[in-house]
């Protein structure tokens, strides 16, 4: 098609759906016919239905491009500088200043949704959320963050809040207020006044939680685990349920648990891969939230980096700038060079603070201890003023206890993949980890101690004579659930480095003497291995045959991530080394939000085939 021919098409489908605003405006869905379009437009029936073909997708095109413009226009706003009202005042006002046609075209989402089919419905809905509920909840997640707004549910104050303009748009509404500016006062003044006398100006008891009213200070004070859990769907469930619920959860790219935490007055640390000392977090009664990117288009975080870069990266991003996760703060480590840039990527476009954790270069320098003892009280310092708390010795003690459980109980996890891989299969294992690092650590050991000993009282009878292997390059970015599921199928994978920074300590820390020097140490010298940290004492592909060889493995399957540098580099060092040793092994590449493995599939089933005839 040449530039000529495409010009003349957009020119007539915006002919088109510029004829067709006021005409769907003026009439009911059902009353508007594609004649009647076709005729205002100076189209024939047959030309019209040539770019639309029906009267559906006309429509649906008209609501999306009117409100992809209003979006555009009302991220702007939302964006724009100054406290949560000022912002509300500014998006609200650009509302009321479109032209009146403009304006009303909102209201069609409503008024005709019923007309369209299921997927229609879909599409326009999810086009409304973005353009408008969902730029005014960002700006009262914020307030809610700097303590401008109660901490109450965000989605609930921001539907009420469009029901408030739309309340102020009515016909009614037009009589009693009779211009914008008084129309901008009723809002704002209602909803962040409420409509109660002048002796009680707050928003009042209904609306508040009962977990955490805000005084009003910038700082809350932490919320604690209660103990009643921000991911009940796995509680009283037979085993089968419980994977099932474990695996939603995984697969659940609005991470549901997270702001169930917030929703409850708690305030959250994202961290990014692969190790942070999640004690320190936890001891400020933050949740410790890690970051491992999402199978998410990142249509925000995409011009903020490179083509050439990892997608977890972007990804990341991509949760927060589209409001998936909210965070009080972020913390990334220079693992790589790309990890590093993320951090003044992040900082430019987030709102919370960010920091580098600066984990040792030169792990086997005599001052590597010290100098990582005091980067942690650094951080320290900074999570003690998100949380607006103290922390002290104590609270690490019994942070690093509840973690050392929780290690002990990954641990025996993996011992059951190791010895009776059958009971267990790759996927619901990694799911299992996975949660632990989405919901509050006490709530992941009470999962592993109910599901432990129900994978283990399973009937011993399916055990098959299958390939074991070990899957390695899972230690950043994480391969797709379906990835594993598809490799799970064909072998048994015995032991693997995926989410590695969740079992990176591999003995208990001491919850004696100076707290943060004992995690120091541990991360030093009680750890595990990654291609991010160097460590001549642990050489990875000496660490890696160790591996197989406790797991008693046949073959390792040795994937990178997509633009890894690290990943990509160890692979080279990793498939040398096993030459040497005559293990077999399988090479590939993945991506967190690749969607086909038949090809792939098929590849390893030849090499689980090989080995067996071997
Ligand atoms: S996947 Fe690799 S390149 Fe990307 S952030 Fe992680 S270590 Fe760095």
């Amino acid at each position: 098609m040449t530039l000529a021919h495409m010009t003349q098409k957009t020119t007539a489908v915006e002919r088109i759906l510029a004829v067709a605003e006021p005409l769907f405006l003026a009439a009911s869905y059902a009353n508007v016919t594609m004649d009647q379009i076709a005729r205002k437009a100076g189209f024939t029936k047959g030309g019209l239905y040539h770019h639309f073909p029906s009267k559906e997708a006309l429509y649906l095109a008209m609501m999306q491009t009117d409100l992809a413009e209003k979006q555009a226009l009302f991220t702007a706003m939302a964006r724009s500088g100054g406290d949560c009202r000022s912002r509300l005042r500014c998006l609200t006002q650009a509302f009321f200043e479109l032209p009146d046609p403009k304006r009303q075209l909102i209201s069609l989402v409503r008024r005709n949704s019923n007309a369209l089919g299921d997927a229609a419905r879909a599409r326009l809905i999810s086009a409304y959320q973005q353009a408008l509920p969902n730029q005014i909840l960002s700006i009262i997640k914020s307030g809610i963050r700097t303590g401008e707004i109660q901490t109450v549910d965000a989605r609930l104050l921001a539907w009420s809040f469009v029901a408030l303009v739309e309340t102020a748009i009515s016909a009614h509404g037009d009589r009693v207020l009779e211009e914008s500016g008084k129309k901008l006062d009723f809002v704002l003044d209602l909803f962040f006044r409420g409509a109660c006398g002048p002796k009680d100006s707050g928003l009042g008891q209904a609306a508040t939680t009962s977990t955490a009213a805000n005084s009003g200070s910038a700082v809350t004070a932490p919320t604690a685990y209660t103990g009643t859990g921000v991911f009940p769907e796995w509680q009283d469930q037979d085993l089968a349920g419980l994977l099932l619920a474990c695996r939603d959860l995984v697969e659940d790219g609005d991470f549901p648990t997270v702001q169930r935490w917030r929703d409850g007055g708690g305030r959250v640390l994202g961290h990014f891969q692969v190790y942070f000392p999640e004690e320190i977090a936890h001891a400020a009664g933050l949740l410790p939230f890690k970051l491992r990117g999402a199978p998410v288009e990142p249509d925000h975080a995409d011009s903020r980096f490179g083509s050439y870069l990892c997608s977890i990266l972007k990804t990341s991003l991509e949760l927060v700038l589209s409001d998936r996760v909210e965070l009080d703060m972020f913390v990334t480590h220079p693992i790589c060079d790309a990890a590093r840039n993320l951090a003044a990527v992040w900082e430019r476009n987030s709102e919370h603070p960010c920091q580098i954790l600066y984990l040792p270069q030169n792990a086997n320098s005599a001052d590597s201890g010290r100098y990582l003892r005091n980067e942690y009280a650094r951080l320290l310092e900074v999570v003690q003023q998100v949380a607006g708390t103290t922390i002290t010795d104590d609270d690490l003690r019994g942070s690093i206890e509840l973690f050392n459980r929780n290690r002990t109980l990954i641990r025996e996890l993996y011992q059951i993949k190791r010895e009776t891989p059958w009971l267990l299969n790759a996927e619901d294992a990694y799911c299992l980890v996975s949660v632990g690092g989405m919901v509050p650590r006490e709530e992941h050991n009470a999962l592993l101690e109910t599901v432990l000993p129900m994978i283990r009282e399973q009937a011993d009878s399916n055990q098959e004579d299958r390939i074991r292997v070990v899957f390695e390059g899972g230690f950043c970015e994480q391969p797709p659930l379906d990835l594993i599921r598809m490799v799970g199928r064909s072998c048994y994978v015995v032991d693997d480095d995926f989410l590695i920074g969740l079992r990176w300590i591999l003995e208990d820390v001491p919850s004696t003497g100076d707290p943060l020097h004992q995690l120091a140490q541990a991360y030093l010298e009680k750890s595990s291995y990654s291609p991010v940290q160097h460590d001549l004492r642990k050489p990875k592909e000496k660490m890696l045959k160790e591996r197989i060889s406790a797991a008693r493995a046949d073959a390792a399957i040795i994937t990178a991530a997509k633009m890894c540098e690290p990943g990509l580099e160890e692979q080279v060092c990793y498939t040398r080394s096993l030459d040497e040793d005559g293990i077999g092994y399988f090479v590939s590449e993945f991506e967190e939000n690749m969607t086909s493995f038949d090809h792939l599939g098929l590849q390893i089933e030849t090499f689980m085939e090989n080995l067996m005839y071997q």
